[in-house]
């Protein structure tokens, strides 16, 4: 279980605003996070993966990874945790397979996923040749190539069309199943992932 009960202030040039979150997320499950523009989803989605730290509070997941009273805070690449990032954040010099190459040696792996990303003719390419759709399937199969036990998206189908989405959401959906991979996804679409998941996050909503 991935138990996480933390608050943090968010810092907005309106003022100061008080992130408190606590929710437990299934093994294996896949949930949703939704809630406006602003209210901290991806500030949320990067504490849990250690990359902005919460000011207070704890995050339990296989093993403590952040615990604000004890002052534990584990390294991010110890946790066996992917990160899709809403601006794919990818490597410039690199080409489509050297984004994988880097993350694992396991190249059966990696010729599946690029089936499933639909980029096995593009492995040559650096991602200026690749469409913004290509780039976000390459973010996407990057994160799933260390097989992590925790994955974490935001907004990882923003720039898909809707008839790519609906083959890449059900390969998705095997794959985390195999993996037993618990998921977590930032959506500003709420019926995006309808029947895909399992469970529903709400930030911010109340006004
Ligand atoms: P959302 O993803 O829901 O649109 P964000 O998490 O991107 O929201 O941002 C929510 C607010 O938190 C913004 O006002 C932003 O300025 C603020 N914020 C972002 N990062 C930090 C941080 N490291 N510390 C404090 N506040 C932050
Ligand atoms: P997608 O639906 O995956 O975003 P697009 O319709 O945007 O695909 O792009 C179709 C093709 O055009 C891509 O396979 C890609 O090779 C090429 N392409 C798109 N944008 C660019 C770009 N900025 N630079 C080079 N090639 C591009």
């Amino acid at each position: 279980m991935i138990t996480v009960n933390i608050q943090k202030k968010l810092k907005a040039y309106n003022g100061v605003q008080l992130l408190h979150l606590q929710k437990a997320f299934v093994p294996g499950s896949i949930t949703r996070i939704t809630g406006p523009s602003g209210a901290g989803k991806t500030t949320f989605l990067k504490m849990i993966a250690g990359l902005i730290k919460p000011d207070s509070g704890i995050i339990k997941a296989y093993e403590v990874w952040f615990d604000a009273d004890k002052k534990i805070n584990l390294p991010p690449q110890q946790r066996k945790t992917g990160f899709v990032f809403q601006d794919y954040a990818l490597f410039p010099n690199m080409t489509v397979k050297q984004h994988l190459e880097y993350a694992t040696d396991d190249a059966a792996w990696i010729e599946r996923l690029l089936a499933i990303g639909g980029l096995d003719t593009f492995t040559a390419h650096k991602p200026e040749y690749l469409s913004g759709g290509q780039q976000q399937r390459l973010a996407i199969l990057r994160a799933l190539a260390i097989k992590p036990r925790l994955l974490l998206m935001d907004e990882p189908f923003s720039a898909l069309d809707i008839k790519m989405k609906g083959g890449l959401l059900t390969d998705l959906q095997k794959l985390f199943k195999e993996l037993q991979a618990t998921v977590i996804i930032v959506s500003h679409n709420p019926q995006e992932l309808d029947g895909i998941a399992d469970d529903e996050l709400v930030i911010g909503s109340e006004v």
